[in-house]
């Protein structure tokens, strides 16, 4: 524990002393290592592309000019660069507004089983490019519950995003939505949506801290699939404000089930 000591000097008819408070700021000292890492992190995050691209137009400007294939190829990469700068600011933005937004409870009844469908229909082009089965069940009757549209779709689509990215190529990712009148999690109605891949998984260790920000099982993976780091983190956020659940298991080299239990209304 860390302390900050403060004394103070006390004097009495027949004694002088002084007056000495120990105030436990472990916490805080904590919340600010917090601040400074993820400031280090986004900075790196950001420096990468940007050091990329400043290289790239140092050479379109001079030895690379006049060679038409290299600038094609440069550009390419440049363009790549660029897109995952700005990913990781859409990421950053869209984090900080969950954040700010966790204590606000969401007022609107929402058809999460429709909400579901959409985010599936948004990312059948993404899994046909990746030759992925994408199948849902369950989400043919209105399911509803308290929540906030557009957040419950990034929940979703984060979570698909992520079992086609790591769910590999050929592979099948499975979206089941599931009612229950006595959801163990809340000990009354509730709905729960698991999204099951059957890619590379993950050794168990890693599931405490993946919901970390930049928190990566295999970095070098993550941003060859253009991750930013950052999709789990939004996802629980998320889940915290609608007083929901999210559950995460996976098995190396058999695939990961991520499950999100919400309240039902
Ligand atoms: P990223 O942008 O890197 O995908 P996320 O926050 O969405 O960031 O996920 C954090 C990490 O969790 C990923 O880098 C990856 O290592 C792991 N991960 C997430 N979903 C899956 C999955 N379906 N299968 C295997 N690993 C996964």
């Amino acid at each position: 524990a860390t302390y900050e000591v403060t004394a103070s000097p006390v004097e009495g008819e027949d004694a002088r002393g002084a007056l000495v408070t120990l105030v436990d700021i472990t916490e805080r000292e904590q919340v600010g290592q917090i601040r400074r890492d993820f400031v280090a992190n986004v900075s790196h995050e950001l420096k990468t592309p940007l050091t990329a691209l400043l290289g790239f137009i140092e050479t379109l400007k001079g030895p690379a000019r006049n060679d038409a294939p290299a600038r094609d190829r440069f550009l390419t990469i440049m363009e790549r660069e660029a897109e995952r700068m700005n990913r990781l600011v859409r990421d950053l933005l869209s984090l900080s507004r969950v954040e700010a937004e966790e204590r606000m409870r969401p007022e609107d009844r929402v058809d999460v089983a429709a909400l579901v469908e959409s985010s599936v229909l948004t990312l059948r082009p993404m899994a046909a490019d990746a030759k992925v089965a994408l199948t849902v069940s369950g989400a043919s009757a209105p399911v509803w519950v308290r929540g906030d549209a557009d957040q419950l779709v990034q929940v979703f689509t984060n979570l698909i995003e992520n079992a086609i990215k790591y769910g590999g190529s050929g592979g099948r990712v499975e979206v089941m939505l599931e009612t229950s009148a006595r959801e163990l999690a809340f000990r009354g109605p509730g709905v729960r949506i698991d999204v099951v891949d059957h890619g590379e998984g993950f050794d168990p260790v890693h599931i405490p801290r993946l919901t970390e920000r930049f928190y990566r099982v295999d970095s070098h993976r993550s941003r060859e699939m253009g991750g930013t780091g950052l999709g789990l983190a939004i996802v629980k956020h998320i889940v915290n404000r609608h007083r929901g659940r999210f559950r995460i298991e996976s098995t190396p080299r058999e695939g990961s089930r991520f499950s999100i239990m919400l309240p039902a209304s």
